[in-house]
C-alpha cells in the first residue's frame, strides 16, 4: 500500500517589478526594461539573462537584484511544480546569494529540498525561513514536516501544535497531527539508539532482536541496489526513514486492517512480528521491504504522477513471483466476470481499500499481473519510457499509447491473454 503526501506548493504571489529609474545608465536600464518585459510574458529564462547582464553592468542596484531574484524564484516555481526540484534549488540559490535574507527564497528552497528527500539541508532553510518571519504559517508548517520526516516528532508537534492553534481550519494538517500523536505514544517506548546503514535509519521496538536487525538493514541495501538499477539508477540521498514494529503497534499507528503487510508514507513501517509474538520468516520480511521500497521509489521518479495500478503492480512484480498460483486465484476471480476498469485502478483511497477485501484482492492481483505482462513481454526500456510518458503526461492511458500503443481495453485484453492461456 502506499499512499503519498503533497507538499504545500509554495505560491510565490506577484511581484512589482519597477522598471524605469532614473538612477541606472541607459545600458542597465534598457536591459532590465527588456528583462520585465519578459517577466511579464512569462519567458523567465529571458528575463534571468538579461536582468543577469543588467545586474553586472550596475552590481549595486537594488531594483535590478530584486527583478532578478523574483524572475529566478519565479523560474523555479515552475521547474517545482514539474518535478524538477534540483533545478529549482539551483535557481533559488541564486536569489539567495543575491540577497541572503530573501524569506521567500528560504521557504521555496526548503520546500525544493524536502521534495528532493534532502532533509538535513531542509531543515536548514527551513528554520531560517521561520526565524526571517515568525508567524509566517505555512513555514512553520514545512518546517513541522521537515522535522516530522527526520522523526523528530516531538519538534514537530510543537510547529503544527502552533499552526493548529492559530489556524484549526487546517483539515489536513489536523490529520497528519493525530497520526503524529499516535506515533509518539506507540514509538516513544522504541530503542532510541538508532540502528543505521548507509541509507537507512532504523527505529524499532526493543522486542527486535539484532539478529532481525541486522537482517533488515542487509535486506534493505540490496533493494536499495537492486531496484534502483532496475528503475534506470535512482537512489534516493536519504536516510530513509524505517520504522519496525509488532503487529498491534502497527495497526494502533496506521490504522488500517491487520492484512496490511506495510506501508510507506514518506517512512517505510513494516510489522515483522506476528500477533502471537513470532518473528515473520526472513523471505517475508524481505518481501514486504522490496515491496515499500519500490513505492520508495516510484515517488523519488513520479510523485503523485504514478496510477495506483503502476505502484501497486511494481511493487509486487519486483517483491514476488506472479506464479501459477497468483495465475490461477486471477482467473477464478475474474471467471464470468471482467477486469476491474483500470481507469478505476488509478486512484483507489483508503474508503475503497477497506469496503471490501475481495474486490482489494483482486485489485492487487490485476496491477500485479498488467506490470508482469508490461515487464517481461517488452523489457526495461520500454519500461522507463512510460515512466518519462508518465511524468510528461497528464493522462496514464495516453503515457501508455505514447510508449506500448496501448489503451486501456487493449490492455485489459493482453492481461486476460496471460491469465487464460
Ligand atoms: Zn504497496
Amino acid at each position: 500500500m502506499h499512499k503519498y503526501r503533497t507538499i504545500l506548493s509554495i505560491l510565490i504571489g506577484s511581484f512589482l517589478l519597477l522598471s524605469a529609474l532614473k538612477t541606472f545608465c541607459s545600458d542597465a536600464m534598457d536591459l532590465n526594461n527588456r528583462g520585465v518585459e519578459a517577466y511579464n510574458l512569462k519567458d523567465y529564462k529571458k528575463a534571468i539573462t538579461l536582468l543577469s547582464d543588467a545586474l553586472s553592468m550596475s552590481p549595486d542596484n537594488e531594483v535590478i537584484k530584486n527583478n532578478l531574484s523574483n524572475a529566478l524564484q519565479a523560474f523555479a516555481d515552475e521547474e517545482g511544480k514539474r518535478n524538477n526540484f534540483n533545478t529549482a534549488i539551483d535557481l533559488v540559490d541564486k536569489a539567495i546569494k543575491i540577497n541572503p535574507n530573501n524569506f521567500f527564497a528560504h521557504l521555496q528552497k526548503g520546500a525544493f529540498l524536502l521534495n528532493a528527500g534532502r532533509l538535513i539541508e531542509a531543515i536548514r532553510h527551513l528554520e531560517m525561513a521561520v526565524k526571517l518571519k515568525p508567524g509566517f504559517l505555512d513555514a512553520h508548517e514545512l518546517l513541522g514536516e521537515a522535522y516530522y520526516r527526520d522523526n523528530d516528532i516531538l519538534s514537530a508537534r510543537t510547529q503544527w501544535e502552533y499552526v493548529l492553534q492559530i489556524d484549526p481550519s487546517r483539515k489536513q494538517l489536523k490529520e497528519r497531527y493525530d497520526k503524529a500523536c499516535r506515533e509518539e505514544v506507540v514509538e516513544s517506548s522504541f530503542n532510541k539508539t538508532i540502528s543505521q546503514s548507509r541509507h537507512f535509519n532504523l527505529t524499532y521496538p526493543k522486542e527486535i532482536t539484532y539478529q532481525i536487525r541486522s537482517y533488515v538493514l542487509s535486506v534493505l541495501e540490496r533493494a536499495y541496489l537492486e531496484i534502483g538499477r532496475k528503475l534506470g539508477g535512482v537512489f534516493p540521498a536519504g536516510p530513509i526513514q524505517v520504522i519496525l514494529y509488532d503487529v498491534q503497534q502497527f495497526s494502533s499507528v496506521v490504522q488500517m486492517g491487520q492484512t496490511v503487510g506495510g506501508v510507506y508514507d514518506g517512512k517505510i513501517r513494516i510489522p515483522v512480528i506476528n500477533e502471537k509474538g513470532e518473528n515473520l520468516s526472513d523471505e517475508e520480511i524481505k518481501r514486504r521491504i522490496y515491496h515499500e521500497y519500490v513505492h520508495v521509489v516510484v515517488f523519488e521518479l513520479l510523485k503523485d504522477k504514478v496510477p495506483w495500478w503502476l505502484n501497486e503492480g511494481l511493487a509486487e512484480t519486483f517483491s514476488k513471483e506472479f506464479s501459477n498460483r497468483e495465475k490461477t486465484m486471477l482467473e477464478q476471480f475474474v471467471n464470468n466476470r471482467e477486469l476491474i476498469p483500470y481507469n478505476t485502478l488509478e486512484k483507489i483511497s483508503m474508503k475503497d481499500m477497506f469496503a471490501s477485501e475481495t474486490k482489494m484482492s483482486l485489485a492487487y492481483l490485476q496491477s500485479h499481473a498488467t506490470v508482469n505482462m508490461l515487464w517481461s513481454k517488452y523489457g526495461q526500456g520500454r519500461f522507463l519510457n512510460f515512466i518519462q510518458a508518465l511524468k510528461r503526461r497528464e493522462n496514464p492511458e495516453d503515457a501508455l499509447r505514447d510508449i506500448y500503443h496501448l489503451d486501456y481495453t487493449s490492455l485489459s485484453r493482453g492481461v486476460m491473454q496471460v491469465i487464460q492461456r
